[in-house]
């Protein structure tokens, strides 16, 4: 058994441990453990303590993945609801689809009786403004919001690098390995912007006979690449986890036009092994550990990309 889980996964990953050793299936695991990180309002990316859109709203992205039958759940830009991770996974328990978005996300945890919440503080919603106001003309700042809302992204782009997710891995005593992510996402985006964290094969993925993967930072990236399909995918095709690794790396730093920035892969194989890398990003990157032997899961720091690369694998052609 493992879970792993990236720097801010602390508030839940002990739970979510503990869930595993009463054997739990590990996405039953997995999903107590987020909601403990989105009730959790020092945690600045994710429920509570996450950052709004452009308007002041906040919009929230989460999965979950079981590795054993492919199926997963998922919600994007979803408003007024703090326990994502758990509408994801009744999206994948009761609907015949995969992915809610927008209203229709929020519809269904009406349906499913969820508390209706803006989950904004006031904290967020001052320095939201503060943020907005520098970089709005007068004439901006009069109309707004009814005013063009595309300059402002460009100008307030990650202006406190205050984005990242929760994502946690688990593999559970049956050998099914899981994943689960959940975020605020990018700081002051744009209205109805979607990142990676409920995109399957770019924020995560988990095929229980290989392996899991999923990243945090830029998920305008990792979307480009589908950085999680890449690294379960040569885990597949026989590559060891590094090797799996380094060829996701190479193929996000081939990236040269749109917006570039720090990606965070988190990753585990079939054997236990785990990996977490910090492709880019200029702050230190930890993450948090739990295996059966520890008595706690264990804070560690991430490996630099630059130190994954004494060996370079060529991208697929
Ligand atoms: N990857 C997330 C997104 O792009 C945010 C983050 O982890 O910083 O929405």
């Amino acid at each position: 058994m493992i879970v792993l889980g990236n720097s801010e996964s602390w508030p839940g990953i002990g739970k979510t441990a503990e869930h595993l050793q009463t054997g739990a299936h590990g996405l039953d695991a997995l999903v107590p453990g987020l909601s403990l990180v989105e009730a959790e309002t020092k945690i600045r990316s994710v429920g509570y303590g996450g950052w709004p859109n452009l308007l002041g709203n906040m919009e929230f992205d989460a999965s979950v993945m079981d590795g054993t039958t492919r199926d997963y759940g998922a919600v994007a830009a979803v408003p007024m609801t703090l326990e994502v991770t758990r509408l994801a996974k009744a999206v994948l328990d009761n609907l015949p689809h995969t992915m809610l978005v927008g209203e229709g996300a929020r519809r269904y945890a009406d349906e499913l009786g969820f508390d209706k919440d803006p989950v904004l503080l006031e904290h967020s919603k001052q320095v939201w403004w503060r943020k907005l106001e520098k970089v709005m003309s007068a004439e901006q700042k009069a109309q707004f919001p009814n005013t063009a809302l595309a300059p402002l992204t460009k100008a307030i782009t990650d202006p406190e690098k205050v984005r990242d997710t929760t994502v946690f891995l688990c593999k559970d005593n049956r050998n099914n390995i899981c994943t689960a992510t959940s975020t605020s996402g990018w700081a002051w985006k744009y209205p109805g912007r979607v990142g990676d964290s409920p995109i399957p094969g770019a924020g995560f993925y988990a095929d229980s006979r290989y392996g899991a993967a999923a990243c945090t930072h830029t998920g305008e990236m990792t979307m480009r690449c589908s950085s999680a399909r890449t690294i379960v995918l040569a885990l597949k095709l026989g590559m060891g986890l590094d090797e799996a690794l380094r060829l996701a790396i190479t193929e996000l730093q081939e990236l040269k036009s749109g917006y570039i920035g720090g990606v965070v892969i988190h990753a585990i194989d079939a054997a236990g092994n785990h990996r977490v890398v910090n492709v880019g990003c200029e702050e230190e990157i930890n993450y948090w550990v739990w295996t059966p032997e520890l008595e706690k899961a264990e804070k560690h720091k991430a490996i630099l990309a630059e130190d994954m690369h004494t060996a370079r694998v060529e991208a697929l052609p």
